[in-house]
């Protein structure tokens, strides 16, 4: 039935089962289980924009170091759309694992809060939103499934604290799968729309310091109370990426654009390739005029130049 899907969070060579929130499973994690920590230990952790913005503030870092630091990129799809994952260390255990369990268990990810059950978002053929299901993955090193403890997936996902997560990268989803399904019709995407794609939903103290720059100022109409919000609020900050990307992907407009902007960019782009040509050929001359002075000094003025 449906066309496009994101298996979301988790990679897994384990065939997983698909579920809705009404959907009970046996299960229950808790610490003095015999495979305490196994999860942790061969780490497959994809992330979302919220997960980063969590993680980066438990750190008390900014999303450049945090990404530096802590991540590594992945393609999502054969256009190369940008992923990021958790880094691990040489044995594939996550970075934030210690014997007592996770240090960022507050802010830890999306994947880790589902896990063993994940977010299969769908869009289905010819229909234009998305729909969420979910999955349950049963690996043979996790003895959380021998647990008597039956739970809804509804109620599971409350117990974890995910929701919230899901209802701020949701966006960030749909733009994902909007792109893959549109990405054959209009041919692969720029790097510009990449590199967008890449700082807004993952950098987003780069996005902020880009957002904060004259030349996008001089390009959207932004009332001071909105750039005030942007400065101080990393969550308004995300959403205001995801209506940005959708913009400049869908052109679906919901930012001000200033009126006469973008043929005024266009100008000042000409200009400036013009002028750049221009030094160019200055460049050009000056070289060819060095050179036959050159030849000239050597006695061979009459050497091709
Ligand atoms: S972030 Fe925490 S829960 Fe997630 S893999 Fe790392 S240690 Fe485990
Ligand atoms: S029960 Fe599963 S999720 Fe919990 S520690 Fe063991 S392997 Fe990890």
């Amino acid at each position: 039935m449906s066309d496009e899907k994101l298996d979301l969070p988790h990679n897994s060579p384990v065939q997983p089962t698909r579920l809705e929130l009404d959907d009970k499973i046996k299960f229950r994690c808790h610490r003095g289980i015999s495979c305490w920590n196994q999860c942790c230990a061969q780490a497959d952790v994809t992330l979302a924009p919220y997960d980063i913005l969590r993680l980066k503030n438990h750190l008390g870092i900014d999303s450049t170091r945090f990404l530096a630091e802590y991540s590594v990129p992945f393609e999502i799809d054969a256009h190369g759309i940008p992923g990021i994952k958790l880094r691990t260390d040489d044995s594939g255990a996550c970075l934030f694992m210690t014997e007592e369990g996770c240090s960022v268990y507050e802010d830890r990810p999306t994947a880790c809060r589902y896990y063993p059950s994940g977010l299969l978002a769908m869009r289905a053929l010819g229909k234009p939103e998305d729909e969420q299901h979910f999955l349950l993955i049963k690996e043979d090193h996790c003895k959380g499934h021998e647990e008597d403890n039956l739970i809804t997936i509804g109620d599971y996902r409350k117990e974890q604290g995910v929701e919230i997560y899901d209802e701020l990268n949701r966006d960030y989803y749909r733009i994902i799968l909007k792109k893959k399904s549109t990405g054959p019709t209009i041919g692969a995407p720029s790097d510009m729309s990449l590199q967008l794609f890449f700082m807004a939903s993952y950098d987003v103290d780069r996005f902020r310091r880009f957002v904060m720059s004259e030349s996008f100022i001089k390009m959207y109409d932004i009332t001071d109370e909105q750039y005030d919000k942007l400065e101080k609020d990393d969550i308004a900050l995300m959403q205001f990426g995801f209506d940005l990307m959708r913009q400049v992907f869908f052109g679906e407009i919901s930012i001000k654009e200033r009126e006469g902007a973008w043929d005024k960019r266009a100008d000042e782009r000409r200009e400036i390739l013009e002028f750049r040509k221009q030094a160019e050929i200055e460049e050009h001359l000056r070289k060819q005029e060095a050179a036959r002075k050159a030849a000239i000094d050597s006695g061979t003025d009459d050497a091709e130049i």
